[in-house]
């Protein structure tokens, strides 16, 4: 079963996330493998999509905010597109598209950063917005601060988390066609946590604070340390319980509640009848019409999940009737 494990470093201004998808991330691979038209990801983009699902979920359970965490990677190699989403309520969904050949050993710039000109996407997507709001988007490059193409997911989200938090963080992140597997440990802000009320400078406007303390915070590098001694096989094989026994045996950790069934990570795609009317609606009632024409249905798929979407010549012609005008008791959603 797929679960996350949060905990705080008692006293320290630290706190830690494990995340490890199994279950969820086996549904997401599988329903891949069955769609004919993609056929199952090379290992590679197994590896890719899976420390991005994780790494998805350890952002939303990181954040307070109510809505959708969307991660995406737009690649100038390869893998053209790579998404993970993350809800609230830890509902996950993922889905790459991949153009040729990889090799089995291909690393991140391979796929996806070939000529450093691929880019990485962090979304946030309220649940409840107003008409007109658009989402918040971040978007950092594949590459650090001398221009040398990133090697690892890890480096380049990390390198988001900095930029756009001022709080250091460290990320440990592994997947293969079973496990997708996540560590998280982040410097907490000198305010606003209640374990560390009353520590901060009172001088220091906190921002101002915050952005001191990046890198010279002793028990969060000693942490951080340890925790990036965390192999890619640990992370893959042990459980939970385990991994914290063995990295961090010196410190007292206070533990939360695990989330796991369906209060965890779990698979969940939100696509639906309506919503691929509305892309046909985009479409226009001519390019509609000339698909029909040439093949006598219109037939979307969903990327996500794989379900089958079909509209006949009388589904399309509702779809741009307006509403007032439809025959009675007719309508789009099925
Ligand atoms: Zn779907």
């Amino acid at each position: 079963m797929s679960e996350l494990h949060k905990f705080l470093f008692d006293g320290l201004p630290v706190r830690g996330m494990i995340v490890r998808l199994t279950d969820a991330w086996q549904e997401i691979l599988a329903r891949r493998a069955s769609n004919t038209a993609t056929g199952a990801y090379p290992p590679a983009v197994v590896e890719l999509l899976g420390e991005m699902t994780a790494a998805a979920t350890l952002m939303q359970a990181n954040i307070k905010f109510n809505g959708a965490l969307i991660l995406q990677i737009f690649g100038d190699g390869p893998v053209k597109v790579a998404v993970a989403e993350s809800k609230p309520d830890l509902s996950l969904r993922a889905t790459a598209k991949v153009m040729g050949e990889l090799p089995a050993d291909a690393r991140l710039p391979d796929m996806v950063n070939v000529n450093n000109k691929g880019r990485c996407a962090i979304t946030l997507d309220p649940k409840d917005k107003l008409p007109g709001t658009t989402p918040y988007q971040g978007v950092v490059p594949l590459f650090g601060d001398d221009g040398e193409k990133l090697g690892k997911l890890s480096d380049v989200l990390q390198h988001y988390m900095l930029q756009s938090e001022q709080l250091d963080t460290t990320l440990v992140l592994a997947a293969d066609d079973k496990v997708a597997a996540g560590l998280l440990i982040q410097r907490l802000p000198v305010k606003g946590e209640g374990n560390l009320e009353g520590t901060a400078d009172k001088e220091h406007d906190h921002d101002q604070a915050n952005e001191d303390q990046i890198g010279r915070n002793e028990d969060y590098n000693r942490i951080s340390i340890l925790a990036s001694s965390l192999t890619r096989d640990e992370l893959l094989t042990l459980d939970v319980e385990t991994i914290l026994r063995r990295l961090f045996w010196e410190e007292k950790l206070l533990r939360f509640e695990p989330q796991a069934g369906m209060l965890g990570p779990h698979f969940a795609c939100t696509c639906g009848r309506e919503r691929v009317a509305q892309m046909i609606r985009g479409l226009g009632e001519q390019e509609a019409q000339s698909i029909l024409a040439e093949r006598g249905n219109i037939e979307v798929g969903c990327d996500f999940c794989g379900k089958q979407y079909r509209f006949d010549a009388v589904d399309a012609a509702q779809i741009f009737t307006p509403v007032g005008d439809r025959a009675p008791g007719s309508q789009v959603v099925q």
